[in-house]
């Protein structure tokens, strides 16, 4: 049986618990200890899937096709590993499975209960990650902060695993945040001595307490905090805000945390942060930069295209350069114009989207790429814009358009993937997780991954049609990356075009600090080296 970390927050979200968690993994990761890591959410939704980016931000989706939250991202990324669909539990999925037994008549004669029935469900989801990934440490971080009434039955489930393996099988992290009063110029520890109390009336005492700040955090603070929570000094360590989330791992192992998880859990293996370090100096130290505008619909919440602009820091670390994002709302560009709303930058990416709004300013941003020879990155949507965008002004096909949005088009140039029609369950029934394409050799696809056949993580319901193959090809559209079969187009390319491409995946979902995905990695290549010309190429060469 593995060793269990369990990651609880308090006082406030969203001060960087994933990250932490992350940073956590990374840390053992590279002394040698093989972790995964999961993620308990306490919402009642099944999955993330059906909730807006307002909600939730992005829906990460794993190699083998679950929508998960997005802290499953920072996960693999940090930990430069795959996880899978049990690494993310909710509420929802252990409700569903317990009423679904309970229906079959497994519990007859039972009454169904949150204890023992809901824990036992969550127990079980943890222990059979941890012995399904055969890892030496499971680090499982629960969603939300203590004292959340959804949250209890997993709070519970983490006391009785707590309770059930020896002592030196588990340690539980609090994640607290220190805020900083301004009249008096000091930070307050009482919250975290608030949470940790309501930690400890659920059953858990904290081992290690991690305090978020945006400030110094001084010694005398940091006592304070041990010995009102009865935590050992060397483990409550301070974790003040950063420029990139990638220098977490190196702050957290420099104050001592690896060396004090090791310990407790008795456990061995040298500090070797060293190539990460290197990534984290490449990213603080470009040559240059360049500008990437981001083309969407929920631009003013970063974290809805979390994984596109992790890529594109990735990306920029390979090509030594500060990839800047000017984030563009795609209907700004459906009452200004593109040379206004876009002048200047360096490439375009047009995210995965859902919806009509903003369509068609999506659409003029295409144009403006086409025909000025600006590096275009079209990701799902991205493509599906990109392809449509041609067919109305290159191959003439006036009206053109995806019946997403118009399902009368006279060109349906996109249109609904065969096993998706008469689906009405909205949740979890989308074509979902890693596909094979195969590339077509001297491609640009193919020249970026160096390779004939690539696996990528897909959510999409429509597809390029195909009986609109041969006019778009015929064109100049590259059909360069197809399912092995050649029936699905999975990526496409504007020939002769410096870099306008776009994959019906999302390759933003295997993008790694430490190993950039080939395509942003080429596309920000494009952006560095290509000066984008002032005015519109001739019609001629803008279309071939
Ligand atoms: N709405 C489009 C589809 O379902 C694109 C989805 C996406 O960009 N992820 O096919």
């Amino acid at each position: 049986m593995p060793k269990f970390i369990f990651v609880t927050g308090g006082v406030v979200s969203s001060v960087g618990k994933g990250i932490t968690t992350a940073s956590l993994g990374r840390i053992l990761k590279s002394r040698g200890v093989s972790v995964s890591i999961q993620k308990l959410d306490p919402y009642l939704n099944v999955d993330p899937g059906t909730m807006s980016p307002y909600q939730h931000g992005e829906v990460f989706v794993t190699v083998d096709g679950a929508e998960t939250d997005l802290d499953l991202g920072h996960y693999e990324r940090f930990i430069d590993q795959d996880l899978t669909r049990e690494a993310s539990v909710t509420s929802g999925q252990v409700y569903m499975s317990v009423l679904d037994r309970e229906r079959r008549g497994d519990y007859l004669g039972g009454t169904i209960q949150a204890v023992p029935h809901l824990t036992n469900e969550i127990k079980s989801r943890i222990y059979s990650v941890a012995e399904n990934t055969n890892c030496q440490v499971l680090i499982c971080e629960v969603g939300g902060t203590v004292g959340d009434i959804e949250g209890e039955t997993f709070i519970e489930a983490i006391r009785q695993i707590r309770h059930e393996l020896p002592r030196a099988d588990c340690l539980s992290v609090h994640v607290t945040f220190l805020p900083w009063v301004g009249a008096t110029g000091e930070l307050k520890t009482k919250p975290t001595q608030h949470s940790v109390r309501e930690l400890r009336s659920k059953g858990i005492q904290p081992d290690v307490i991690l305090a978020r700040s945006d400030h110094p955090v001084p010694r005398d603070i940091l006592d304070k905090i041990a010995l009102f929570c009865d935590v050992d000094p060397r483990a409550t360590i301070p974790m003040e805000t950063v420029s990139s989330i990638y220098e977490v791992p190196l702050l957290l192992e420099e104050r001592g945390l690896g060396d004090y998880v090791l310990e407790r859990l008795g456990l061995e293996g040298a500090r070797d942060l060293d190539s990460w370090r290197q990534m984290v100096d490449r990213l603080k130290h470009p040559a240059g930069s360049v500008e990437v505008a981001i083309v969407g619909k929920y631009v003013e919440l970063h974290d809805a295209y979390l994984s596109v602009k992790e890529s594109l820091a990735h990306a920029g670390i390979a090509n030594n350069v500060d990839v800047d994002v000017r984030w563009v709302h795609a209907e700004d560009l459906e009452v200004r114009s593109a040379e206004d709303v876009l002048a200047g930058v360096d490439g375009i990416i047009v995210p995965g989207g859902f919806g009509e709004r903003g369509w068609e300013g999506k659409i003029k941003a295409a144009t403006y790429a086409r025909t000025r020879g600006v590096p275009y990155l079209g990701l799902c949507l991205g493509m599906q814009v990109m392809v449509t965008e041609f067919a109305r002004n290159v191959c003439g096909l006036a009206g053109a358009n995806s019946t997403e949005f118009d399902p009368e088009s006279p060109y349906p140039v996109i249109s609904l993937l065969e096993e998706q029609q008469g689906i009405v369950n909205k949740g979890g029934t989308m074509r979902l997780g890693a596909y094979p394409a195969r590339l077509a050799p001297g491609s640009l696809a193919a020249r970026a991954y160096e390779d004939d056949l690539v696996w990528e993580r897909h959510r999409h319901r429509w597809e390029f049609n195909n009986a609109y193959r041969d006019v778009l090809t015929a064109n100049g559209l590259v059909v360069s990356g197809t399912s092995p079969d050649g029936s699905l187009v999975e990526i496409s390319e504007i020939g002769g075009h410096p870099f306008m491409l776009g994959t019906q995946f999302h390759p933003e979902l295997q993008s790694r600090p430490t190993r950039p995905h080939p395509l942003f990695r080429e596309f920000v290549a494009a952006a560095r080296a290509i000066t984008p010309p002032a005015t519109p190429l001739e019609p001629a060469a803008a279309a071939r």
